[in-house]
């Protein structure tokens, strides 16, 4: 391919190895696909940026991702091909009550955009995610019991189609396009370039974060889940155990969250439990919560580790005998350089009002979702800490319901587009065969053509 062709076309700017910022530019936020060279990088501008960039990829049949903040587990960001990346997109602004991101825009864009107005969108709390990967994928955070996931308040999208049309979707206009995009918009559809939001109050929270020993593990995670089922929605309870890279060192289980109401139930909650070891509790209006987490959060003091995870939504309660076990395997055959994680995320309240088929996303029955993860040193080799890592999970996929979150995606599922979307596969797979007949958006968690 004749780069320079398509550069002249370009309002954005095309990078190739050895051309200044290219090394900056291609490199994702995880680490563990670092080494990941694109042959091109796209910095697309605009829609027709997009369009171009599309067209050069079905020329060539180079592989093609696209890339917003960069931070997809399974790497579905990263190519040796054409890496479209629409971080110049990153507007974000606040129209008629409405939130309107480009498609580069981060989390933290659209917090400083709305924190003027006393809004939010329900949404997690790395400032630097990309709202738009977030939100396609689901978009889980201490809102979401209280209001849902961030697709939940998506209004409209618009999007540049594999044959380069440029197409706006909302309820009434493209209905199974934006249907579609509310859950499975990650890459298999086209690259949607611009996303309006309905926000929700920007409420004051208090954070928590209550620490204790191994020893109270188990205890904790069972008397966790039996409080979360009746806990209210204004709290987003997450339980942690975590193990760092020095396996001298003790695991530590972790309560934290946020509140934004119900703090009488989280203190009898507490009260219920062994004394923690560390008890901090941080009241804050929301914009400061947000950085507050972004900054305070368990479980992220190893940089440059190389991540490696595997999920699945739970449906029924862990049984104790379950809990031992999977606690037990936590800490069997820890090596230096590898730290572990199990995080039990909520879900339930608001996050299981909408019907399963009232969008792409499915997982609307779920408990909570559990995430077995380690976080390996760069140089060391993966095969042992993955054995753990299937252990772990296949320990308690009985009690899972079998549904994998799409934004936190696994290239281990055997069988991903169920695990990702259910009983919406066959609605999914009419429309991939509506708007990507061709197959050009095959390279991430694809819903398969028929
Ligand atoms: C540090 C960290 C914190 C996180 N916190 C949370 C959290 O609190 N809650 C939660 O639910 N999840 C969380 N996640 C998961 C996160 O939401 C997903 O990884 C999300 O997909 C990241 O989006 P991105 O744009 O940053 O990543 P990217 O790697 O750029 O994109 C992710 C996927 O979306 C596709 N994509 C990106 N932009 C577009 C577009 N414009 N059109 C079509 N497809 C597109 C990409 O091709 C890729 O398949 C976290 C992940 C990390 C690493």
């Amino acid at each position: 391919m004749r780069w320079n062709a398509l550069e002249r076309r370009l309002k954005g700017e095309l990078l190739t190895p050895g051309s200044a910022g290219y090394d900056e530019t291609r490199r994702p936020e995880m680490a563990r696909y670092d080494a990941v060279r694109p042959a091109v990088v796209v910095r697309c501008a605009t829609d027709a940026d997009v369009a171009v960039t599309l067209a050069a990829a079905r020329e060539t049949g180079l592989p093609l991702a696209v890339r917003g903040g960069g931070h997809d587990f399974a790497g579905h960001s990263s190519t040796t091909g054409i890496l479209l990346d629409t971080r110049p997109m990153a507007t974000a602004s606040v129209e008629d009550g409405r939130l309107v991101v480009g498609a580069g825009a981060r989390l933290a864009d659209a917090y400083d955009a709305l924190a003027p107005h006393g809004r939010t969108i329900p949404a997690g709390c790395g400032p630097t995610v990309g709202l738009a990967g977030h939100a396609l994928g689901g978009g889980m955070g201490i809102l979401g019991r209280r209001h849902g996931l961030a697709l939940d308040r998506l209004r409209a999208a618009t999007v540049v189609l594999a044959d380069g049309r440029v197409v706006d979707c909302d309820e009434r206009r493209e209905p199974d396009l934006f249907w579609a995009l509310r859950g499975a918009g990650t890459g298999n559809f086209g690259v949607v370039t611009r996303l309006v939001f309905d926000p929700v109050p920007a409420p004051e929270a208090t954070s928590f974060h209550l620490t204790w020993g191994r020893e109270h593990a188990a205890a904790l995670v069972l008397a966790w889940q039996e409080w979360l089922d009746g806990a209210p929605r204004e709290v987003a309870p997450s339980l942690m155990v975590t193990a760092s890279a020095n396996p001298a060192d003790e695991p530590v289980t972790h309560l934290f969250g946020t509140l934004t109401g119900g703090a009488e139930s989280v203190a009898g909650f507490v009260r219920s439990l062994p004394a923690p070891v560390t008890d901090t509790r941080v009241t804050l209006p929301y914009r400061e919560t947000k950085a507050y987490l972004a900054e305070n959060g368990p479980g992220d003091d190893h940089p440059g580790a190389h991540l490696y995870s595997r999920s699945e939504f739970i449906g029924r309660p862990l049984p104790a005998d379950v809990v031992e076990a999977l606690l037990a395997e936590f800490d069997d055959g820890r090596k230096q350089g590898e730290g572990r994680s199990l995080e039990l995320l909520p879900s339930g309240g608001a996050y299981n009002d909408a019907d399963p088929a009232a969008t792409a996303f499915p997982h609307r029955t779920a408990r909570y979702l559990l995430k077995h993860a380690a976080d390996l040193d760069a140089d060391l080799e993966p095969a042992e800490s993955r054995k753990w890592l299937n252990r772990s999970w296949d320990l308690t996929r009985p009690w899972g319901t079998g549904g994998a979150y799409p934004g936190f995606p696994d290239p281990d599922l055997e069988d991903a587009p169920s695990a990702y979307y259910g009983a919406n596969l066959a609605r999914l797979r009419a429309v991939k065969a509506h708007y990507d007949p061709g197959g050009l958006f095959r390279f991430a968690q694809s819903v398969p053509l028929a």
